[in-house]
């Protein structure tokens, strides 16, 4: 059994609960939580401003834990790994967004915490596409943010190739996307 802080309904404070996820798909990753960061959508799920919120919710998108089990058919994560996992959960892996490299583009991209339950936990499952292995060096209690508002933030910067001298020095080797 997985313990999890819910909300079981809009503004309430936050609950344990415990549940099942059953067998591990072949695609997916089953995450060991160690640190997870606080959105403001996190917010906006559990108090249901989106009208899209289940409960109980476990909310928690900005997730960084060790990899606990890899399905069938995941090859590229291993077993201890640190990794990280953000607001999406997984991909169609089929449209040409998912072809080209743009999953965040992918129109059936599932939702970290929408109607499946999110980093407040234990431990939070995903599709082995969604989750990302974190760069050596990089300290993992401070690498949450990253995987939702950080991203939002820096792929831009990437895109458009700004260059600023206020800009702080980035350590990790990055790779620019595909076009
Ligand atoms: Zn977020
Ligand atoms: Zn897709």
């Amino acid at each position: 059994m997985i313990k999890a802080y819910a909300a079981l309904k809009p503004h309430s404070p936050l609950s344990v609960i415990e549940y099942d996820l059953g067998p591990l798909g072949r695609q997916d990753v089953e995450i060991d939580v160690d640190y997870c960061g606080i959105c403001h959508s996190d917010l906006s799920m559990l108090n249901n401003e989106w009208g899209m919120s289940a409960y109980p919710l476990v909310a928690g998108h900005e997730v960084v834990g060790r990899v606990a089990a890899v399905g069938v058919d995941v090859s590229h994560l291993k077993v201890g790994q640190v990794v990280g996992l953000g607001w999406q959960s997984g991909y169609c892996q089929v449209c040409s967004s998912c072809g080209s490299g743009d999953h965040n583009l992918c129109a059936a991209a599932e939702g970290t915490i929408v109607g499946r339950h999110g980093g407040f936990a234990e431990k939070v499952r995903a599709n082995a596409a969604s989750v990302v292995a974190l760069p050596e060096g990089m300290d993992p209690k401070t690498a949450g943010p990253l995987f939702c508002g950080g991203i939002t933030v820096f792929n831009p910067l990437l895109q458009f190739d700004v260059k600023s001298q206020l800009l702080l020095p980035v350590k990790v080797k990055l790779q620019k996307p595909k076009s």
